[in-house]
């Protein structure tokens, strides 16, 4: 008979389907047309009602599983009782099915932590820029970021009618990452991916130096990492505190897997246990390929602005 599927699996399982129950409340949220928008630190931190449901349904479905993993969202939310529509308790059988990395197959729940982002791209998802938008579940062992799903919730908006709409990417290391096609950005064009709402002198003044042939400004951390794993852009560049854990954990599992690179400006990686500060104050730079190229070109000047 087969073995009980390794906890990892069962854990990147569940979060596929809690991700896709997500997406759900994400585009019925759009849909019923109020977002009830509130202000965390100020305009440009955001929460909206699909922030908050959003984060209730991914951290009791996965809570109600996994009891003694430790999950860290993004919002802060008074303790009451989650409403049973909330709860997803389903899973994805083709992860399931997959044999998991022999290095992860002794974890156990307790030395697990998932990293919630229920809405990245927020103030983008309040301004109709709705591919902008992912929901980020990120699972950490041993401080590193080892598996992650990204859910799209308007993947395909724009392509009609017939077209699906949403989708959902997963990675884990040592095994690889799927949901999308894997593509490399144009060779020997610099193509820099940055943000849109969070800019501020030192971004600019850092993507000014590497002189790119072309700059894309676009929400959500979530959103920037599947450009680079689908090449429309060749470095993910973010000289400012801002992101967080949560922005970056279920991202670097996924590019890490294919085979890219994520670290703050200064190049030093990120940590996922659960006592870590949440704030990448350093910042960020990810690249699929030709880590070093952008690395080696970011100014001293701007490394010794960013205190980690
Ligand atoms: P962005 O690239 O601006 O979409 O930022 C990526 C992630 O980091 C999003 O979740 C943002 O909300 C967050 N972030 C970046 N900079 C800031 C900031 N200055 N204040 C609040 N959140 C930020
Ligand atoms: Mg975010
Ligand atoms: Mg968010």
């Amino acid at each position: 008979s087969m073995a009980s599927p390794a906890l990892l699996m069962r854990v990147v399982a569940s979060a596929y389907s809690v991700a896709e129950k997500a997406a759900t409340i994400v585009r019925n949220v759009m849909s019923a047309g109020d977002l009830g928008i509130v202000e965390k630190a100020g305009p440009n931190d955001l929460q909206t009602k699909a922030d908050r449901l959003v984060q209730m349904s991914i951290c009791a479905s996965l809570a109600r599983k996994f009891p003694k993993v430790t999950i860290i969202g993004e919002e802060e939310l008074p303790t009451e009782d989650v409403t049973e529509d909330l709860i997803e308790d389903g899973h994805c059988e083709e992860i399931l099915k997959k044999p998991c990395p022999a290095q992860y197959t002794g974890i156990k729940e307790e030395e697990l932590v998932i990293w919630v982002d229920p809405l990245d791209g927020t103030k983008e998802y309040t301004e109709g820029l709705l591919d902008h938008v992912t929901v980020l579940i990120g699972i950490a062992y041993g401080g590193k970021a080892i598996a992650g799903v990204i859910n799209q919730p308007y993947y395909n908006y724009e392509a009609g009618a017939n077209a699906v709409l949403g989708r959902t990417i997963w990675g884990v290391l040592g095994m690889g990452a799927f949901g999308f096609q894997l593509t490399e950005a144009p060779a020997g064009k610099h193509i820099v991916v940055t943000t849109r709402s969070h800019s501020n002198a030192l971004v600019n003044e850092c993507i000014t130096a590497l002189n790119p042939d072309h700059v894309i400004r676009v929400g959500g951390a979530g959103n920037k990492v599947i450009q680079l794993i689908e090449g429309k852009a060749s470095a993910y560049v973010f000289a400012s505190p801002g992101c967080k854990k949560w922005d970056t954990c279920a991202p670097e599992a996924i590019l890490h897997a294919v085979g890219g690179k994520i670290t703050d400006i200064r190049g030093n990686s990120f940590q996922y246990n659960k006592e870590v500060k949440h704030m990448n104050s350093a910042g960020v730079l990810a690249t699929l390929r030709n880590y070093d190229y952008y690395a080696s070109r970011i100014p001293n000047t701007v490394k010794e602005s960013l205190v980690p």
